[in-house]
């Protein structure tokens, strides 16, 4: 049952949760699917959602990590 705040678009349908088609729009305009910035090439976020996530940056060592 869509409420008032409902995108209506192709992802709409899916049978994924709220959260995965928010995930899916921002992935098909190619940003970053947490906070919607521009994402690190290669990666479906950008590199400060990648960094929260505990994902380490190549090259640096592990001090570094949040
Ligand atoms: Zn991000």
């Amino acid at each position: 049952m869509p409420g008032p705040n409902t995108i209506i678009d192709q992802f709409t349908e899916l049978p994924v949760s709220r959260q995965r088609r928010y995930q899916l729009r921002k992935q098909a305009s190619g940003l970053c699917v947490i906070c919607g910035r521009r994402k690190a090439v290669s990666k479906s976020l950008c590199a400060r959602c990648l960094r929260k996530r505990g994902v380490k940056k190549p090259g640096r060592n592990s001090a570094e990590r949040v």
